[in-house]
């Protein structure tokens, strides 16, 4: 069994889907390993070290011999064209709305697996690509703040005189937002946040954070079964925006987490509710690739208006990419060891295995996917 690790070519992309220490667990499976030239240098790997944890080092076209390709990203057309017919590809492939890259997986003859598509269930925590870099993203979303506000988070009483705590204000409680609550209160931040789900409520208390939302019935009923936000009604949103825009007024940083599954992220500020902050305030917009929480953040910028900084950074867990990658190559290690047969070493699918079933888009040159019947054709 031969795995390849290529060297992500999407602009931005600064992870790689294996580590050293997963480069040995993969080798004691039974793989052997080969990972493209200059692949972790961006997260802090150099050749030599996953050459010393038994791999080799190839250049593309070693990739075209491999049984599995792990990767970050959806491989582009040009990529899938080298890779070997019936091989096993893991990636985030970012599959909605991308009908035709997911028609392009299936013309390659590949078996594309998903990660985003893990269920969320206990034999899968360890594969959960999403909470791994939300939480990251949530952690690095808040030293993003930090560097760009122009104050200190805690209070300080020094002999020079008293400086305040900031008041830090988190919208959107899932993983993200529970790492930016955490993160905020650990630099001495002043915390608040807001969700459409009640479950969070409590989360937010244990982590002395405090809670502000509208709590009216859609509010008790905004939560699915499968435990994420509802896209709520317009009146409920008026009412979040009025509740919401004179706390806003008077926080210091806002960083904004908010999505809901398939649809796009809800906008929860506006340009009226930031233009009553001080300068040098600032927002952050993780859902900024999502279409945006925050009106006027642009993907990719850092943009000043009236004084207040909207910062869209993309791809935020990149930003911290060595710790990224240390944990999305668990997370890949992790769903690879279901897929092989650990005696005879040799990769075996078993198609009915629910973890397969969530996460397979393309097989023997078909799409299989139940959600991407309309990119079968
Ligand atoms: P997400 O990234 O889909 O959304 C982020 C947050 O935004 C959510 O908390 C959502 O409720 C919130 N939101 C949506 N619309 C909003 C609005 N208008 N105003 C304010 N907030 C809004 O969420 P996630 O981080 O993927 O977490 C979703 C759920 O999955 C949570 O219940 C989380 O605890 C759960 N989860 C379970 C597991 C597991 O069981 N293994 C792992 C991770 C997360």
């Amino acid at each position: 069994m031969r795995v390849a690790i290529p060297k992500e070519t999407a602009p931005n992309e600064t992870r790689v889907a294996a580590t050293p220490e997963t480069v040995k667990k993969l080798t004691a499976l039974g793989f052997a390993v080969v990972v493209e030239a200059g692949a972790g240098v961006a997260s802090r790997i150099p050749d030599g070290e996953f050459v010393a944890a038994g791999a080799t080092i190839g250049k593309a076209a070693d990739i075209a011999r491999a049984d599995v390709v792990l990767k970050v990203r959806r491989p582009s057309s040009a990529e899938l064209k080298a890779y070997k017919k019936g091989a096993v590809v893991i990636a985030m492939l970012d599959p909605y709305g991308n009908d035709a890259a997911v028609k392009a997986l299936a013309d390659a003859g590949v078996t594309a697996f998903t990660m985003e598509f893990m269920p969320r269930i206990t034999r899968a925590q360890v594969m959960d690509v999403l909470s791994s870099q939300a939480n990251l993203a949530g952690y690095q979303a808040v030293i993003d703040a930090a560097g760009e506000y122009d104050r200190a988070l805690p209070m300080m009483m020094t002999a020079a005189g008293t400086v305040p705590a900031a008041k830090v204000f988190i919208m959107g409680v899932g993983v993200a937002g529970l790492q930016a609550i955490a993160t905020a209160r650990r630099l001495g931040a002043v915390v608040t946040a807001t969700d459409v789900r009640p479950a969070v409520k409590e989360q937010v208390a244990s982590l002395g954070a405090k809670f502000l939302a509208v709590e009216d019935e859609e509010f008790k009923a905004a939560e699915t079964a499968g435990g994420y936000a509802k896209e709520m009604s317009k009146e409920y949103q008026a009412k979040q925006a009025a509740l919401v825009a004179d706390h806003i007024a008077k926080q210091d940083i806002v960083i904004t987490t908010a999505l809901i599954p398939g649809r796009p992220a809800p906008r929860l500020v506006t340009r009226a509710m930031y233009a009553r902050m001080r300068p040098g305030s600032v927002l952050i917009d993780l859902a900024v690739e999502r279409g945006g929480n925050v009106e006027g953040a642009v993907a990719g910028k850092i943009t000043e208006v009236d004084g207040v900084k909207i910062v869209g950074h993309l791809n935020v867990a990149g930003r911290i990419a060595a710790t990224a990658s240390q944990l999305y190559a668990k997370n890949l290690l992790a769903f690879v060891e279901t897929l092989v047969d650990k005696d005879a070493k040799v990769i075996k699918i078993d198609f009915d295995d629910e973890l397969v079933k969530a996460t397979v888009l393309t097989h023997g040159g078909k799409v299989v996917h139940p959600n991407f019947a309309s990119a079968a054709t």
